[in-house]
């Protein structure tokens, strides 16, 4: 088994040094990702590509593109965002300075996942050297072009003392999890999610994870269906139904179903025509995977859209499947891929109930012409995130937290929150020689006449 301890003791050298503390380090080492994203856009969208079949506009919209304005906002704002935050006093305090200060947590360990391996590898780098830590970076091995050039590329645009980049499967995250980290932020599954919770518990060090789960979506009668096929299908068919808050399924009642079907059909022609010949749509990270969607396509409801699988190919039709179950094998487990089953349900309050006793799921959609239908479900269940009206736009505003809750995960990052998720808050009160006399009082003894003052 490799053994990364000496790497590990070089990064901690390197940040007791100071030097990743400073803000001219954390600038220097941004720009350097702003040269990288840029001098290589060509050679990422093609790797890209060679992974996930991925679409030069979703390469450049979703991945490059994504990550190069979080980095933007990062290197805008980095300044303020170290400054100390003063805090509000009381009256005991009231000659004190107060603050909380904002400092790195040391050697962080990131690792990202094969479904948007740049963005979701990148994206908490940023914030971890924002925050001035060293970083251990484990891009995805499901992606291994994007791997190999994240491990090629790095070494040459960052500061090689304080950023490192391991690749390598389960043996080499295995080995990584033994060592020490003062952060470990983790984008995957939530199986795995557990094991880097329990490796993390050895040393308390805290932990992001960014994990996944079923995110449902809800179409109330009043809805515009053309409007909720063309978003509900978008969300869904990006990266082949390989996003983490892809709306996993969609409950309505039955009597809207066929209608939304057929609006369903008319959206996936639109944007895709024939998709096994369209260059717009994704193929299946691996064989595994292939054989899991097909597995839920044959084990679940009515086929009434696609259903074809190429297994050389990676291929999954954009499939529909109609009056679903909430036993059927497709409402078990996050689907991950290109289907959308439908599951019939008689009004809000029952989806509410089927949402409740599930897992909260990483994001939640609801779609009506009335703003009371969104808060029936914004006040009765939960999730990492939600959108009324359109799936998974939230994840594209820097301003909103992302990330998800119970199991679909701990803690959330983009723009200012991956800074802050990098950072401990730090406690500051700083007091004066002088003003003995006004805390007298708290010293003992404690005599009657202290009591009664
Ligand atoms: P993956 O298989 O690429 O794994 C992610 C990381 O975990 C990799 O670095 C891998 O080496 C490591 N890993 C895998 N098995 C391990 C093991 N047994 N022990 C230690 N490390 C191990 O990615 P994945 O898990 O297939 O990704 C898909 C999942 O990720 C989905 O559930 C999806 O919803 C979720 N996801 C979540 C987000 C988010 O932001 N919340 C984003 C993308 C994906």
């Amino acid at each position: 088994m490799a053994d990364y301890s000496e790497m590990i003791a070089g990064l901690r050298k390197a940040f007791n040094s100071g030097v990743t503390k400073t803000y001219e380090w954390r600038k220097k080492q941004l720009e350097g990702m702003l040269t990288l994203l840029d001098e290589n856009r060509d050679r990422i969208a093609q790797c890209l590509k060679d992974d996930l079949n991925k679409p030069s506009l979703e390469a450049a919209v979703f991945e490059i593109d994504f990550s190069r304005n979080d980095l933007i906002e990062t290197m805008n704002n980095l300044k303020d965002w170290m400054k100390p935050e003063k805090v509000k006093k009381g009256l005991l305090n009231i000659m004190d300075t107060a603050y909380i200060q904002r400092e790195p947590y040391g050697v962080a360990l990131v690792m990202g996942a094969w479904n948007y391996p740049i963005q979701i590898t990148v994206v908490p780098l940023f914030g971890a050297i924002a925050a001035g830590n060293c970083v251990v970076l484990k891009p995805s091995e499901l992606a291994g072009s994007t791997a190999k050039a994240l491990e090629e590329l790095i070494p040459k645009y960052l500061d090689n003392d304080c950023v490192k980049v391991v690749n390598g499967g389960i043996p080499e995250t295995t080995a990584l999890l033994k060592e020490r980290f003062d952060y470990i932020f983790y984008t995957g599954n939530t199986m795995v999610g557990k094991i880097i919770m329990r490796a993390a518990a050895e040393y308390l060090t805290p932990v992001t994870l960014e994990l996944g789960g079923k995110s449902p979506v809800f179409v109330d009668e009043n809805s515009d269906l053309n409007l909720v096929a063309r978003r509900v299908t978008w969300g869904k068919l990006v990266n082949a139904g390989q996003t983490c808050i892809a709306p996993d399924y969609v409950m309505c009642k039955k009597e809207l179903q066929d209608k939304l079907v057929e609006e369903c059909k008319k959206s996936i022609n639109e944007y895709y025509g024939d998709p096994a010949k369209s260059q717009d749509y994704c193929r299946i990270i691996n064989e595994r995977h292939l054989k899991r969607i097909k597995k839920l396509i044959d084990g679940s409801g009515n086929v009434v859209v696609g259903g074809d699988v190429d297994e050389e190919q990676k291929y999954v039709a954009p499939t529909i499947l109609t009056n679903v179950k909430e036993s059927d094998p497709v409402m078990m487990e996050e689907i991950f891929g290109p289907v959308l089953p439908i599951m019939p349900v008689n009004n809000a309050e029952e989806a509410i109930t089927h949402i409740n006793k599930g897992e909260k799921p990483l994001a939640m959609y609801v779609f009506s012409k009335d703003h009371e239908v969104a808060k029936k479900f914004l006040d009765n269940t939960s999730s990492g995130g939600f959108v009324f009206n359109d799936t998974m736009m939230h994840a594209g505003l820097m301003s909103l937290p992302f990330g998800g809750v119970g199991s679909s995960g701990i803690g959330s990052y983009h723009g200012m929150h991956t800074f802050d998720t990098f950072s401990h808050k730090r406690a500051v009160l700083e007091r004066k020689h002088g003003g003995e006399a006004m805390v007298a009082i708290r010293y003992p003894p404690y005599t009657e006449k202290k009591l009664n003052t």
